[in-house]
């Protein structure tokens, strides 16, 4: 079989074009196939009402560790190493500042006891106290960084990502969709909306079935969503169920934005916080006018998500107005309008929001990332050991099953040379003939 690319790499998010920096620096030739029509994935930073607004990852967590920082100096964008809004709660709001403490202690308390339950059911829910007067709030802080109810996160896989953190969140006010979209090297072939249907093993390398035809590589790296390789969308070559399996034991969360636009500006404070309702495991997170624009971001978790995705936009626009009210009073109303909400949940090539480790299957991220017969590689955000949930994550793992590539080639070229050396010696007559 002639191969046409030494890899091809599906999936065009910040796991693939990881990827694709990797293979491209060590001279290897790649072909990305991107199903959507753009690149990013779930990076993608949008213009809406003139402001570069990020509907997927947004903020550099982990900064001072972080690949994309680097990447994001080394081409001139740059980056805001400033405390996030979160650090800076909105003035003039009707706050209980003992309420606040108490239900920031008690999520403290949850953590703690993540700890014990890890080495026990290792189901987070394990670790809310029963009847506790701030299970609310722990339930919408754990749907932020989770994407679900605790009753289905692993406290193992939780605390792994928590003690890798850094707590450093920085900021790229172009966009982090935007670095990343603008991240692949120009030597990597680019094919959009192409989705790859079905992939098979070859004698030696992989063919991947297109609308477009089929392509032949050495290798393929698959970093599509855990959604994604759970469901029936691509074929995978038979023996590869364990790493389905292994991708339905790390399930998408949901996590979903509502955008506001600021039609009275002087109404708000420039780069604050609010949170909606300490009592409602729905409530969202409220960052107002970032960068000082017109804009509040609404962020939603777990059972907030589920009211986009189960309701649509018009029902996520009224929640969040509802609770801005609830905290500003009547006269917002007339302050802010719909921008825009995402749908990541019902986005059919991502699922959702990003990984969370069942109870008792955090191990499932490393039975993920294992390459399989050394021509299918494995990377994406669900398969970091730590980082994963994150953009620097899926950039590391893509860089990740580039190596392993890399090196399943350069085994492959040996193999070859040490088989013609051996046919060669034995045309000349010398070692063992075969009888
Ligand atoms: C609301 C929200 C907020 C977030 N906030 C942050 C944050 O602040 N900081 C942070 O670091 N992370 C954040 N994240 C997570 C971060 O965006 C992801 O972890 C990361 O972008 C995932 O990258 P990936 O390459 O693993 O997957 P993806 O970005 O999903 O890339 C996979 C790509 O594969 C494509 N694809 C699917 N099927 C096929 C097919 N058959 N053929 C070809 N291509 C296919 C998809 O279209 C997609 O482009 C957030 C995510 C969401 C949704």
């Amino acid at each position: 079989m002639q191969s046409e690319y030494d890899v091809i790499i599906v999936g065009g998010g910040a796991a693939g074009i990881g990827a694709a920096r990797r293979l491209a620096a060590n001279d290897a030739s790649a072909l990305l196939l991107e199903a959507s029509s753009r690149l990013g994935g779930r990076a993608f930073t949008e213009d809406l009402g003139g402001y570069p607004l990020d509907l997927g990852c947004e903020w550099l967590h982990s900064g001072d560790r972080n690949a994309w920082v680097s990447i994001a100096e080394a081409s001139g964008f740059p980056v805001d190493r400033g405390d996030p809004p979160w650090a800076q709660a909105h003035p003039g709001i009707a706050r209980n500042e003992d309420e606040e403490q108490a239900a920031q202690r008690a999520f403290g308390g949850w953590e703690e006891r993540l700890r014990p339950v890890a080495r026990g059911s290792d189901r987070a829910s394990d670790a809310l106290e029963p009847g506790g007067a701030w299970n609310a709030y722990v339930r919408a802080i754990a749907g932020f960084m989770s994407g679900v109810a605790p009753e289905r996160i692993s406290a193992s896989d939780y605390l792994a990502y928590d003690d890798a953190s850094t707590g450093k969140n920085w900021n790229l006010p172009l966009g982090y969709g935007t670095l990343v979209a603008a991240s692949l090297p120009s030597s990597t072939a680019l094919r959009l909306a192409t989705p790859a249907e079905r992939i098979d093993l070859m004698a030696d390398g992989v063919a991947v079935a297109t609308r477009a035809g089929t392509l032949r590589a050495k290798a393929v790296i698959l970093t599509v969503s855990t959604a994604i390789l759970s469901g029936e969308t691509i074929r995978l070559p038979p023996g590869t169920e364990p790493w389905r399996e292994a991708a339905a034991a790390l399930p998408l969360g949901r996590n979903e934005k509502v955008f506001l636009e600021i039609t009275r500006k002087s109404a708000f404070e420039p780069d604050s916080h609010a949170y909606g309702n300490l009592r409602d495991a729905r409530s969202a997170a409220y960052s107002i006018r970032p960068n000082g624009w017109p804009v509040i971001e609404a962020f939603l978790g777990g059972d907030g998500a589920g009211i986009l995705e189960g309701e649509g936009p018009a029902a996520g626009f009224a929640f969040v107005s509802a609770e801005l009210t609830g905290l500003f009073g009547a006269d917002v109303a007339s302050a802010v309008r719909p921008l825009a909400a995402t749908s990541w949940s019902r986005m059919a090539s991502i699922g959702g929001a990003y990984s969370c480790a069942l109870p008792g299957q955090s191990n499932a991220r490393a039975r993920l990332a294992r390459p399989f017969e050394d021509r299918l590689f494995f990377a994406g955000e669900a398969t970091h050991p730590f980082d994963f949930t994150t953009a620097h994550g899926a950039h590391d793992s893509g860089q990740r099953a580039a190596d392993e590539v890399l090196a399943a080639l350069r085994d492959r070229a040996r193999q070859r040379r040490r088989v013609a050396i051996a046919e060669s010696t034995r045309a000349a007559g010398y070692g063992p003939q075969p009888r």
